[in-house]
């Protein structure tokens, strides 16, 4: 029997620093951003985008342009609230990567 988690094939290999508060971010899927972005903002190419995974950060996605909390159309959750903590060390899961799953990619 195998256990499949959502996502845990998903790309992580390339990692880019935030322009921002330069942590490294996580890459997502172009599906993600075109769910998440104001309509009106959204770039020609939605490839090779990154989440910002700090919480301090204005920062949402980062790639070809910057684009940050407020040109979202949800609240980052884990950018607003104290709960950016890693809940499973071993795998370096944290409450952001299910917030994400969650609420971003809504699985
Ligand atoms: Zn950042």
């Amino acid at each position: 029997m195998s256990t499949v988690v959502c996502g845990s094939n998903h790309l992580n290999s390339d990692t880019y620093p935030c322009p921002n508060c330069h942590e490294l971010g996580k890459m997502v899927k172009a599906e993600t951003l075109k769910n998440m972005l104001n309509d009106d903002l959204l770039p020609n190419s939605l490839e090779s985008f990154s989440l910002c995974l700090s919480k301090a950060c204005d920062v949402a996605y980062f790639g070809q342009q910057v684009f940050y909390k407020d040109d979202i159309k949800v609240k980052i959750w884990f950018k607003e609230n104290d709960q950016f903590v890693p809940i499973c060390y071993c795998k370096g899961v944290t409450e952001a990567d299910i917030i994400e799953h969650i609420a971003i990619r809504g699985c």
